[in-house]
């Protein structure tokens, strides 16, 4: 397994020009590294860390085809005034923050028409449908096929109201042909007997894979790549250099490696790393975390959860359970804040009988989501530089059809999907 033992750290560059160098060992950096070796291609892929330590690591693991649904959408309009007061768990904010940077919030809330909505979850389907796919022929040649459980995720509601507010998603869900049932409380006890009888609707998507460990499924994929003769390199990179031909990748101490061409997958990062190439990512940092807890006897529920009116996903992972909160939207440089994460494991405990928590400690982290919530890949505007980021809530499901889209693109192959709606070229970059 990838880790900083078997890494090919490298201080300095060994002086060959590799075609690619991809930044960034997430699940979109990993899985554009591993399509652009299968397409014949030199790559390194470097990260300050080993292989999915991040934000793939962090979040809840879940592969569905719902999460075509952005954050923006009409039902967020219509819940905005409730939103205002930031008390809910769902969803907070900062003021200041949000005040510093209108134009891309703006953005963020114009794009939640109906028309806007429609169009960009049937690209985020197209997207996921391809993904799924990928995940699951890419678990099995890892070997790790197991680790990608067909379990199906349950979406909860505690009260008439909020089931009611979100009907206008249901009713895309099925005109996109995707398979839901709606529970009453006695369907809800049949299907997972460890929830405490709160709830008032379920709306069960059977179609859907989850993780039991996402770093360790990214960890999984890493492997691929360097089976597949791809090099691996830990160590964080502080910039790039344009020289004649080729991109100059700058570390602490001196050039760690030199390429054709540069694919930026910095996940939350990408933003501050670009601004020092004087291009301007306008991303939103949905701040998010997560706490895991012990499993004593069987897990309290067999399927990932998400409490609509708790802000909270409970989702068993290998061994323990792991709870996430909502989102946080503030700067990616604000300290983390554990105020949702404590409300939201007393809103579990109205739910399930929770174990202890583990021994490890809170995972704080961030979702990379652009104002149209739709992930950029493709050219950037300067010469051979490639952008792969902005997978927002659902980048681990959507990784790696996102690379493959990636590779094709750099390789001038015809992608498997449309790549029009992802091009990094609708924001005015520069
Ligand atoms: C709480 C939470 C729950 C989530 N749940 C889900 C879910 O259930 N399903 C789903 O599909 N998605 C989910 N997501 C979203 C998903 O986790 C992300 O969209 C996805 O992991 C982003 O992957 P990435 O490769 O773009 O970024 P990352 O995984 O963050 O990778 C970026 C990499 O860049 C590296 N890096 C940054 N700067 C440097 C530097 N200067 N030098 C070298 N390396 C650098 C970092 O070390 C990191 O490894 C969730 C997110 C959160 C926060």
């Amino acid at each position: 397994m990838t880790g900083p033992n078997n890494a090919i750290g490298c201080a300095t560059s060994d002086g060959k020009l590799a075609d690619v160098a991809v930044l960034g060992a997430g699940m979109l950096g990993v899985s554009s590294a591993l399509e652009l070796v299968r397409r014949g291609k030199t790559v390194v892929l470097i990260d300050k860390s080993a292989p999915g330590e991040e934000t793939s690591y962090g979040n809840a693991g879940v592969i569905y085809r719902g999460s075509m649904m952005p954050l923006n959408t009409p039902q967020l309009l219509r819940a905005l005034p409730g939103l205002l007061k930031n008390k809910s768990n769902g969803l907070r904010y900062n003021p200041a923050h949000i005040a510093r940077h209108p134009g891309r919030f703006l953005r963020f809330l114009w794009e939640a028409r109906e028309s806007s909505t429609l169009r960009r979850s049937k690209a985020l389907g197209s997207l996921l449908d391809r993904s799924i796919e990928r995940h699951l022929a890419l678990s099995k040649e890892a070997g790790e096929a197991d680790r990608i459980r067909h379990l199906g995720w349950l979406k909860l509601y505690r009260t008439e109201k909020s089931f009611h507010g979100s009907a206008w998603e249901r009713k895309v869900f099925r005109e996109s042909g995707l398979k839901i049932s709606v529970l009453d409380p006695a369907e809800i006890a049949d299907l997972e007997p460890g929830l405490k009888p709160i709830y008032h609707r379920g709306v069960l998507f059977d179609e859907t894979w989850i993780a039991d460990d996402p770093g360790m499924v990214t960890k999984a994929y890493a492997d691929t790549f360097t089976g597949l003769g791809g090099r691996l390199v830990q160590q964080p990179v502080g910039g790039l250099r344009r020289e004649g031909d080729r991109w100059r990748i700058l570390g602490e101490d001196g050039v760690i490696a030199e390429a054709a061409a540069v694919v930026l997958a910095l996940g939350p990062w990408s933003d501050r790393f670009l601004a020092t190439l004087g291009l301007t990512l306008p991303m939103i940092h949905e701040r998010g975390a997560h706490r895991e807890f012990v499993i004593e006897g069987e897990p309290p529920v067999s399927r990932s959860i998400t409490d609509i009116d708790g802000g909270f996903a409970f989702t068993p992972m290998r061994g323990r359970m792991r709870l996430t909160c909502g989102v946080r939207i503030d700067s990616h440089k604000a300290p983390p804040s554990t105020v949702q994460l404590d409300l939201v494991e007393a809103a579990v405990k109205q739910a399930v009988d929770l174990g202890p928590r583990t021994n490890k400690a809170d995972w704080h982290g961030a979702r990379p989501t652009l104002p149209d919530c739709i992930p950029a890949i493709g050219r950037l505007p300067l010469p051979d530089l490639w952008l792969a980021t902005g997978n927002q809530h659902m980048g681990f499901a959507s990784g790696p059809a996102s690379g493959e889209l990636l590779a094709d693109l750099l390789t001038g192959r015809k992608p498997a999907i449309d790549p029009a709606p992802f091009d990094p070229a609708r924001f005015r970059l520069s």
